[in-house]
């Protein structure tokens, strides 16, 4: 398993909620983008910075000052939370539907003595080498 997919691994284990929830606020970035950005002349293999700072306005008080991606960022996670929060009557459901959606979206090995997480466009598991569905 290569090392990041190990990390993300060990994180969707230990903390399922929050992994889910980082994970609902990565699905809402890309949309966000797509829908506020769709010019954004973002070449593949390019990666922005997202940069946050702080400044005076023009009456002496700090002001945040984030760039165009950093407040689609922001706007990601209040629109997760919003969910969340307004999904109240059955949040743990909700969440457990975007870590099924999760699943689906990579590729689990069906091999009990493995359960890899093979990215989506595998056709065989990385680790055992057994179909994928
Ligand atoms: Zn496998």
């Amino acid at each position: 398993m290569v090392e990041h997919e190990l990390l993300w691994k060990r994180m969707q284990d230990i903390y399922p909620f929050g992994y889910a929830l980082a994970r609902l606020i990565s699905i809402k970035y890309t949309q966000i983008y797509k829908d506020v950005l769709p010019d954004s002349g973002l070449v593949e293999g390019e990666a922005r910075s997202l940069s946050f700072n702080v400044g005076l306005d023009d009456k002496g008080d700090p002001r945040l000052a984030v760039s165009p991606s950093s407040m689609i960022l922001f706007t990601a996670i209040a629109e997760a939370m919003l969910e969340i929060v307004f999904s109240k009557l059955a949040p743990e459901k909700n969440l457990k539907e975007i870590e099924k959606g999760f699943i689906h979206e990579n590729k689990v090995c069906p091999n009990p003595n493995c359960g890899a997480v093979n990215k989506v466009t595998d056709e065989n598991c990385r680790e055992c080498g057994t179909l994928l569905k």
